[in-house]
């Protein structure tokens, strides 16, 4: 979508809630006036940016005031996760145009999971009336471990039959466009970023709350991938030093406390709830899970317990978090949080409170995500943009 220089202009303009003249372009661009317009001249011949009308600052002639088309052009987002695939079309201004949900195919056949997704980003893009030339693609956000450079999804531990799959190239023969690849909590907080008006670079967790639990990682405004792109496993950090045995050789990790299939299972345990849920389903896993958050939320004093005591591990393991990055911000999000977020909201904070070494001034901030559970979705077609839109030093160029 052009050069360099372009780039970083319809990146000013994007952020602009109400457009930019040319003068205060070159001003945040450093770009000289002969240059800024040659750019703005492509920009509106490809229909990226509009002019919007004039504003008068001071003598002088009045200043067209250029702004972002946002249906110029669109990005679909998937996000993959073991009990639902959550599909979305954004526009330029990263706003949701539509979005599905369709139930994760029980299947261990990858390619029969990839051509439902295909067929559900095509279904919705029909029903949205988004021109399939309009879209710059799909990005799509995966549990993890991920191999990046080859676009392949090395073997999730709650996707069965998953064993290095080329999703990116899969998926891109089945929708027909380029597709980006990213790790579930990075998309999450990718979203976040884009969604956020603060001026200033963030440093905050992300708390996905899925089939597996996962944390997004932000610091400085920027997401934290790592090496091989797959930062964020959590997954054996120790929340319980009582807790049942884990896989890895420790007790207690979040892996085996934590994620929906744990809580059910010591529903089952307190007789809470009868035997005989198919643990290797995740439909019916996540039905029975959410059926204890409901009993929670009704007044159910035993499940009220589970519950409360998922609370406080998760508390524990983001405080680890928080007390080695001296983070003061938590967003909570994924397609079990809205199940979870009263008592999550209620009683995460206080314990925080108590497992904070640094002395904060403030306390640590926690939140729900504002893009609900369509977050991993908005997050994966924002990586879209943020290749084809973002230049890599947009800070360093629009913060001086
Ligand atoms: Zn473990």
């Amino acid at each position: 979508m052009g050069d360099f220089n372009q780039t970083v202009v319809l990146d000013a303009i994007r952020r602009s809630p109400t457009g930019l003249s040319r003068v205060e372009l070159a001003t945040i661009s450093g770009l000289s006036a002969q240059t800024l317009s040659n750019i703005a001249r492509r920009l509106l011949e490809q229909e990226l940016v509009i002019e919007s009308g004039k504003v008068q600052n001071g003598r002088g002639k009045p200043r067209t005031v250029l702004a972002l088309n946002p249906s110029a052009r669109f990005a679909v987002g998937v996000h993959l996760d073991p009990a639902v695939i959550t599909f979305v079309i954004l526009d330029l201004s990263g706003r949701v145009v539509a979005h599905s949900t369709r139930r994760t195919p029980l299947t261990p056949d990858a390619d029969v999971v990839i051509q439902e997704m295909g067929d559900a980003v095509a279904a919705l893009l029909a029903e949205a009336g988004v021109d399939p030339e309009r879209v710059l693609g799909v990005g799509v956000a995966s549990p993890g471990p991920i191999d990046p450079v080859r676009g392949i999804v090395v073997d999730p531990p709650y996707l069965l039959g998953w064993d290095r799959v080329p999703l990116r190239e899969s998926l891109s023969a089945a929708t027909g466009f380029p597709v980006v690849l990213e790790k579930d909590v990075a998309a999450t907080a990718v979203a976040e970023i884009w969604g956020s008006h603060s001026d200033s670079p963030e440093n905050f967790i992300f708390v996905y709350l899925g089939t597996g639990v996962g944390m997004g990682l932000v610091y400085s405004g920027a997401v934290l991938r790592g090496t091989s792109q797959n930062a964020g496993e959590v997954g054996h950090i120790v929340v319980d030093p009582t807790g049942p045995d884990c896989f890895c050789g420790l007790r207690g990790c979040v892996a085996v406390t934590c994620m929906p299939r744990n809580l059910v299972e010591e529903a089952i345990r307190a007789g809470v709830h009868p035997e005989g849920v198919n643990r290797a389903d995740p439909g019916a896993v996540e039905a029975a899970f959410l059926r204890l958050c409901a009993e929670a939320r009704g007044g159910d004093a035993a499940a009220g317990a589970i519950i409360d005591r998922s609370a406080r591990r998760i508390a524990k393991a983001v405080s680890v978090l928080t007390n080695a990055l001296d983070v003061d911000r938590v967003i909570f999000g994924g397609p079990y949080w809205p199940a979870l977020s009263e008592a999550y909201l209620d009683l995460v904070p206080r314990a925080l409170r108590g497992l904070t070494v640094a002395p904060h001034t403030a306390d640590i901030r926690v939140e729900g995500t504002a893009f609900g559970t369509d977050v991993g979705a908005v997050g994966a077609a924002c990586t879209v943009f943020d290749k084809a839109i973002s230049p890599d030093t947009r800070r360093l160029l629009l913060e001086h």
